[in-house]
């Protein structure tokens, strides 16, 4: 089975820190022979830079917190994750979470204040539209 997964759960330095989020059950799954994961970095795919500025979600609108709009990058990377998850046959997605384009169920609330609210990532958001399972890193056994 192939399960797309974000990236930087995987170990590549792709936050817009420049940073990893290595994730101990993640890194079970790479030694499972039914298992074939398939990294993708939206934001990367979209055209940001590493590191970038932190961005969020306000309602359609991604932006970062100088006020700079990110909305196509975001976009532009969502469809590039649902072109990954078809060509590979993914009916699931490992996402990181809270993240403005990874996050599912909670995102932060556009505010920058660490606030979290309901609401879904522009590439959680796509690929669950598109039929996806989306899971989160602590849903992981
Ligand atoms: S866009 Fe997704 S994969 Fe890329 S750094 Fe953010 S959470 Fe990780």
């Amino acid at each position: 089975m192939n399960i797309l997964i974000s990236a930087c759960l995987l170990g590549q330095y792709c936050r817009y820190d420049g940073k990893t989020k290595v994730y101990p059950q993640v890194q079970d799954l790479l030694g499972r022979d039914d298992i074939h994961l398939i990294p993708v970095c939206p934001e990367q795919c979209g055209g940001l830079a590493t590191p970038r500025p932190a961005a969020e979600r306000q309602g359609k609108r991604v932006v970062t917190a100088n006020g700079s709009e990110v909305t196509a990058q975001y976009q532009r990377g969502a469809e590039a994750a649902l072109y990954w998850a078809r060509l590979f046959h993914c009916t699931k997605a490992i996402l990181k979470e809270k993240s403005p384009s990874c996050g599912h169920g909670q995102i932060y609330d556009g505010t920058f204040s660490r606030t979290l609210t309901a609401g879904d990532g522009v590439t959680a958001e796509l690929l669950r539209a598109e039929g996806l399972e989306i899971i989160g890193e602590s849903d992981l056994p």
